[in-house]
């Protein structure tokens, strides 16, 4: 399979972040293994990437580190690996919202300070650094970069200096820090990862052999070859070091308060990761069954929108008993660089990424399963190609609520006119994209796909686990 966010599928959530963590108590370099880790979790962010790596037997201040815009296999070959010496170290790879998508904002980010060096990779947003930077700036604080992130590595840098350990300045700092973060921070001898207390973003911990792995994403884990540990609860704050795992619990909070994002279950994560416990690919395929349920519709073939609307098509062809198939074939070699053609031409971006098998859907009543609608400007494309292809019929049913809210937590949505269910009912958009009916998820449902889990819906409902900020931060300061 492939996963990657082509140029063209603008009508999709933007992607956030991803973050790996290694640290080898034997000793060896772990450059390579952090490439793998990101090389897997690509699909969070494809704009640019970094590795930073210490010696935790080596001096201090000394950190190896690359970053730059790409993708991980762009930006990293063997030789700019081998130069990356260290048994502990951190990565990211970045999706930015609007603006600053530039070398600069690449993380890991470095702070050389009093105690030595931290590298700091974050992934989420947050929702005071507006305020917090400007007190960091009123106290003399400079800044090298316009991405929230800093504002972090600055606080965990200026708490060190009081207290007694690095951890407890990662904790100091979450006192102080809003919204949504998933972090994997390098100290010059322990690996610290941190997710904010609603558990917006993902983090889980690996182990193979002597080295231990943090990570956004459990299919990195995989990738590595290590086995997986646990999450890193909500709130929690772990601590690698070679005499264990430490953990800090004092910032969790409830369970009926934590605010997953439910987005990646439906559409960021690989399928093949787990999140708290329930793997994304059986998540997605729960959604499609309550579609099945909820908004059956009689037809001869249920298909999905590749990749993320699959699990889901499956999940309503083994509730409703009509054969699941594959009506489209996907062009893997559209990269980034891809030229989007001109609107005026006869080519679209769709066609040239997807076609259809007209063999499977002629004359047939089609069940078309996609996981999001968000500005609407892809659909009508899609639902056109089957009815090119002689589809008689062409349902659409979409495995999330409708999309009528923006995100604050990291996600690049549009702004609110943009979205097509703000200001369209589900009928105008039916009849927008051209299909024969249109059924979206119940809101009801999200929870159930989850298994109880808190989780955040803001995006359908506009109420969010804290509060909304007064101003749009969106694009002011990014993760
Ligand atoms: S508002 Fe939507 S996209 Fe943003 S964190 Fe909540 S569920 Fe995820």
């Amino acid at each position: 399979m492939n996963y990657d966010r082509t140029p063209f599928e603008t009508d999709k959530p933007g992607e956030e972040c991803g973050v790996f963590g290694a640290y080898d108590f034997d000793g060896h370099d772990i450059s390579s293994s952090i490439y793998y880790g990101l090389f897997a979790l690509q699909h969070r962010g494809q704009e640019s990437c970094g590795i930073a790596v210490s010696d935790t037997e080596g001096p201090k201040g000394k950190v190896d580190y690359y970053k730059d815009m790409g993708l991980v296999n762009e930006v990293f070959d063997e030789e700019r690996l081998n130069r990356l010496h260290g048994n502990i170290g951190v990565g990211h790879v970045r999706y930015s919202t609007a603006g600053a998508s530039n070398r600069e904002n690449a993380q890991p980010l470095i702070i050389h300070y009093i105690k030595g060096t931290l590298a700091v990779a974050h992934n989420g947003n947050l929702t005071n650094a507006v305020d917090l930077r400007e007190k960091l700036k009123y106290s003399g604080a400079i800044f090298q970069t316009t991405i929230d992130s800093e504002t972090i590595a600055y606080y965990i840098a200026r708490e060190r200096v009081q207290t007694k350990n690095v951890q407890e300045a990662v904790s100091r700092t979450m006192d102080k820090i809003e919204g949504a973060y998933a972090l994997a921070v390098m100290s010059p001898r322990k690996l610290i990862g941190a997710r904010d207390p609603y558990g917006f973003k993902p983090l889980c911990i690996g182990k193979r052999d002597n080295t231990y792995f943090l990570s956004s994403e459990t299919c990195a884990l995989d990738a590595v070859g290590a086995e997986f540990v646990r999450d890193v609860e909500p709130g929690e704050i772990v601590t690698i070091t070679p005499n264990g795992i430490l953990s800090d619990k004092s910032h969790c909070l409830p369970a009926e308060k934590q605010g997953r994002c439910i987005f990646e279950y439906i559409y960021f994560a690989r399928p093949d990761s787990r999140i708290d416990g329930i793997n994304v690919y059986s998540a997605r395929l729960l959604a499609g069954r309550f579609l099945a349920k909820d908004s059956s519709v009689d037809a001869d073939i249920v298909v999905g929108v590749p990749e993320s609307g699959n699990a889901a098509a499956q999940g309503y062809a083994m509730e409703s008993g009509i054969p699941y198939g594959t009506a489209f074939v996907k062009n893997n070699y559209v990269g980034r660089t891809f030229i989007k053609p001109k609107q005026s031409s006869r080519e679209s971006s769709v066609r040239v990424k997807l076609n259809v098998l007209r063999e499977v859907v002629k004359d047939k009543r089609v069940i078309l399963i996609d996981d999001s609608i968000v500005r609407g400007t892809t659909s009508d494309q899609i639902v056109n190609m089957l009815k090119d292809a002689g589809a008689k019929e062409v349902h659409m049913r979409i495995s999330s609520p409708p999309f009528l809210w923006p995100c604050y937590f990291g996600i690049d949505v549009p702004e609110r006119h943009q979205l097509i269910a703000y200001n369209h009912t589900v009928d105008e958009i039916c009849k927008e994209i051209g299909a024969d009916t249109l059924g979206y998820l119940r809101l009801e449902r999200l929870p159930e796909m989850v298994n109880g889990l808190g989780i955040c819906t803001g995006c359908f409902t506009g109420n969010y686990p804290i509060p909304a900020p007064k101003d749009d931060i969106r694009g002011e300061y990014e993760a």
